[in-house]
């Protein structure tokens, strides 16, 4: 059994509440282990230890912040195979994934930031003569770091990393879902020699410590990844409190693909985009467009290509689809599967359980799905399903795709394939998503903007838009 611990003050210790709750293995349905499920004591706790540490923390040079940070992530990188195997395990997510896509960037992550530190610059304002202003980027302080399940390790770090780099100090919470991999990492801190009380994981429910971390009115800024509802809530108690927040939200992300695009590419991409992670990726394209001439054409190749895809146990090699996180959400994206069919969609693949035999009999697994001959404007094609469920949608033109693309309360990501130069721009530029790509998915700069419009979210995180988040800006004035 897992016996997962709080990282307070440099310690691995057991909740004040002295209060577990179980821990599932999403590929088996069984408990595997126990996660503390910490309250306000145990959050004060924390951010006592992290206002301590503070002083010493911020007053270190960027460099050396920086080097420690790279030292975790080295340690990421040579703990690879035991985080995947966690990952994996804790999410349902095929291995295979999570060595390549998960632990890595978790890597990248406090690298990136751990090396961006050094080149963040200030800004400086001269008036010829009259007066020089220059720009004085203070650490914001005592911040809160809260992540989803989908994808662990790689968004908890992606805030952590940049506050850590601008010499805040951390309390964080890792999903009660999946927080093996957020575990493993405070024991890479100790190793790393992060000092204590710098960063603090703490783990436990939403209601119970998520809730305590955003009313405390020790932490001055909140960086939250989760479901549009949650942070609307976050805000709701943030706000008045004059905290700096920044909410990555939900998405209903649109994929367009005209009819002069390199069908095989698109194909090929839009079973990932649709798919990957059992189609539990905020940027997941779940609407899928495709210009009339190619429709048919599209939809056979695609159903063509999606009979490849494995279901199976998260730890077979052969494995593309694992199990969905828990029984709840495979519940809900059930719910909406059945939502579609009243709604008038003709399922073309999947839309059932797979029941995988041996050890995985109680698992958690969804069989990919696809619909179409749905309006553009129903609840299945409006709400946020976060599951691997699809529509397909002719259109005629540009205008009528755009208005189809940009009808829902969301505006996280987009994808569009075209061999068409300016129409991609032109789209693209008309769009209302906060990320675009063009003959591609998920291709990440880390140096990028990102975040989403609409209800999908609230300032933008990566890059320099991290850094700036997660300091006060303080102007000089010098008369001359
Ligand atoms: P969630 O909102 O249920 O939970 C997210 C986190 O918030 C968890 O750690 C949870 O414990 C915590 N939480 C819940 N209630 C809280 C409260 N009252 N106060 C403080 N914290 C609280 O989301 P989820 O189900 O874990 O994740 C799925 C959602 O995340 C989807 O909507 C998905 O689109 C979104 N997501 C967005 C992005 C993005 O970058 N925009 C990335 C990944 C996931």
């Amino acid at each position: 059994m897992l016996q997962i611990q709080n990282y307070l003050n440099g310690q691995l210790v057991p909740p004040l509440t002295s209060r577990y709750l179980d821990n599932v293995e999403p590929a088996t349905g069984q408990v595997y282990g126990l996660i503390p499920d910490s309250g306000p004591d145990d959050v004060a706790a924390a951010v006592a230890a992290a206002e301590a540490a503070l002083p010493a923390w911020r007053a270190l040079s960027a460099e050396d912040r920086g080097r420690l940070l790279v030292r975790i992530a080295d340690l990421i990188d040579a703990n690879l195979e035991r985080l995947a195997e966690a990952e994996s395990r804790d999410n349902g997510k095929p291995l295979s994934l999570a060595r390549v896509m998960d632990i890595p960037r978790a890597a990248s992550n406090f690298h990136f930031f751990g090396t961006a530190a050094g080149h963040f610059a200030t800004e400086a304002h001269v008036q010829d003569g009259v007066a020089v202003n220059y720009t004085v980027r203070h650490p914001v302080g005592v911040v809160g770091c809260i992540s989803p399940w989908n994808l662990p390790l790689y968004l908890f770090t992606w805030k952590i990393a940049p506050a850590l780099a601008v010499g805040c100090c951390v309390v964080a919470k890792p999903s009660e879902i999946t927080p093996a991999t957020a575990f493993l990492l405070s024991e890479l801190c100790i190793e790393a020699g992060l000092p204590a009380g710098v960063l603090n994981i703490i783990h436990g429910n939403g209601p119970n410590c998520g809730q305590a971390i955003v009313e405390h009115p020790g932490i001055k800024a909140i960086s939250f990844t989760g479901g549009t509802a949650t942070g609307r809530h976050l805000a709701r108690t943030a706000a008045p409190m004059f905290k700096k927040l920044s909410l990555e939200l939900g998405g209903k992300n649109p994929n367009i693909i005209f009819a002069d695009c390199d069908l095989a590419t698109a194909v090929r991409t839009s079973i990932r985009s649709s798919f990957a992670n059992q189609g539990q990726i905020c940027l997941c394209g779940s609407r899928l467009f495709i210009e009339r001439p190619i429709y048919e054409q599209f939809k056979a190749e695609f159903l063509q290509q999606l009979a490849e895809q494995r279901v199976g146990d998260p730890q077979e090699a052969s494995t593309t689809q694992g199990a969905l996180v828990s029984e709840a959400h495979l519940h809900k994206v059930l719910a909406y599967i059945e939502l579609a069919k009243e709604e008038g969609g003709r399922l073309l693949a999947g839309g059932q359980r797979v029941q995988v035999p041996g050890r995985c009999a109680e698992g958690y697994f969804l069989a990919p799905t696809v619909f179409e001959n749905l309006p553009f404007d129903c609840r299945t094609n409006q709400e946020e399903i976060f599951g691997p469920v699809v529509t397909l949608t002719p259109f005629d033109t540009e205008e009528e795709v755009l208005s189809m693309a940009n009808s829902t309360d969301y505006g996280l990501s987009a994808t569009l394939w075209t061999r068409d130069i300016q129409r991609a721009h032109r789209v693209a530029h008309a769009l209302h998503s906060g990320i675009v790509w063009i003959n591609t998915w998920l291709h990440r700069d880390l140096r990028t903007p990102f975040g989403g419009m609409k209800n999908s979210g609230v300032g933008r995180e990566g890059g320099l838009e991290a850094l700036r988040f997660f300091t006060e800006a303080q102007n000089v004035c010098v008369k001359l």
